[in-house]
């Protein structure tokens, strides 16, 4: 079977395609140009024609001009990952527009021409999940969305809040207008939908960053959250992390798993606080402390997670072989290490 690609390229997906390939589909990866994908063209080339790419130059645009017109007529499925996620680009990014129109230009192009595709997959985030207007601590499931934070805050202006929010904001509204069309246009479509609910992905990276700041922004953040000083309120704050081997087999099982299709699922390995992160990396590998690279944080602080998402879904449709803590924060340390960003 062929699969549709974008976003292959980046952290999640390389892992995904090189998944994909492993079991036995092949890949039509859509790039912003063949520069930007160079990395991830040469790491498949032992496989031949068995992964192809295509150049989309602005996926914005691929609706009018029917960019993925041609290349949607001769997949089985597509799995669409392509969105801007760099909140630490030092470039501007026009957040909302790239996703909303990127994410509506491949669908509508599927709607219209994708007469052999039978499932579409689409990443989103728990961006598009965390509901505000619930009172924390929470546990959030698929029926909550993100729908408070895309206002922007009383006396503030959007266009000087961080690219965060508006990240956030385009994850929001990128998933509504993909239910949206899919939604309108059920009847007369032979595939279905699954969407793809990851928090902070973690766990090595097959690219090749020269320095931190080249890893992509959920490992940025990672690594900031490890390796600076922090005052407690920041120590005390919550996350939730999965590994990106596993939101990456997610990706390749919603194309094959039929109780997923027509389904949002977050796919959630568990909510820590920054400062627990510390505590279990000490537990883990108390060496790598003496450098004074990883930083031990104040064990006093409170340590009570205010947010974190009920897995029942996911574990009902994928099983539970989630990795856990300790092997994601044991891989992504040895990746960093392996690096020589530890010494
Ligand atoms: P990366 O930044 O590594 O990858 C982003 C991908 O999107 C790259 O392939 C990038 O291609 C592509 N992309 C970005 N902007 C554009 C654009 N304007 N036109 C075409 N393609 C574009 O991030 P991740 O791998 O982490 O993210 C992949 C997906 O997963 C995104 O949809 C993200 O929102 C989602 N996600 C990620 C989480 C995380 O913690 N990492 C958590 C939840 C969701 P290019 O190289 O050309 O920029």
């Amino acid at each position: 079977l062929r699969v549709l690609v974008t976003g292959g390229n980046g952290f999640i997906g390389i892992w995904v395609v090189r998944f994909l390939l492993e079991q036995g589909y092949t890949v039509l990866g859509a790039l912003r140009s063949l520069d930007r994908g160079k990395k991830v063209r040469e790491y498949f080339a032992p496989y031949g024609d068995k992964v192809q790419w295509l150049v989309v130059e602005d996926i914005t645009k691929a609706s009018s001009e029917g960019a993925f017109d041609d290349a949607v007529t001769k997949v089985d499925a597509i799995i669409h990952m392509a969105s801007p996620a760099n909140v630490f680009s030092a470039e501007p990014i026009d957040f909302v527009k790239v996703a909303v129109d990127g994410t509506t230009s491949i669908l509508r192009s599927a709607v219209k021409f994708g007469t052999q595709v039978k499932r579409v997959v689409v990443t989103s985030s728990c961006a598009a999940v965390v509901d505000r207007s619930v009172k924390q601590p929470a546990i959030y499931n698929e029926e909550n969305w993100g729908d408070e934070v895309i206002n922007v805050p009383p006396g503030k202006k959007a266009e000087d809040l961080h690219p965060i929010f508006h990240y956030t904001v385009s994850k929001v509204l990128a998933e509504k207008a993909v239910w949206k069309l899919y939604n309108d246009h059920k009847a007369e479509i032979g595939w279905d939908l699954v969407i793809i609910n990851p928090p902070l992905v973690l766990g090595p990276t097959l690219l090749d960053p020269k320095t931190p700041a080249d890893l992509n922004a959920s490992l940025v953040r990672w690594w900031d959250m490890t390796s600076s000083e922090k005052s407690d309120d920041d120590l005390k704050s919550t996350y939730a992390y999965v590994d990106v081997r596993d939101v990456a087999t997610t990706h390749v099982l919603a194309l094959s798993t039929d109780e997923a299709g027509g389904e949002r699922i977050i796919t959630s390995s568990g909510a820590i606080t920054y400062q627990e992160t510390g505590d279990v990396l000490y537990t883990l590998r108390p060496e790598l402390f003496a450098s004074g690279i990883i930083h031990r944080g104040n064990p006093d602080v409170d340590k009570t997670v205010s947010i974190n998402y009920d897995p029942a879904k996911r574990k009902r449709i994928f099983g539970d072989t989630y990795r856990t803590k300790e092997v994601i924060f044991l891989d992504t340390l040895a990746d960093f290490q392996a690096r020589g960003w530890l010494e």
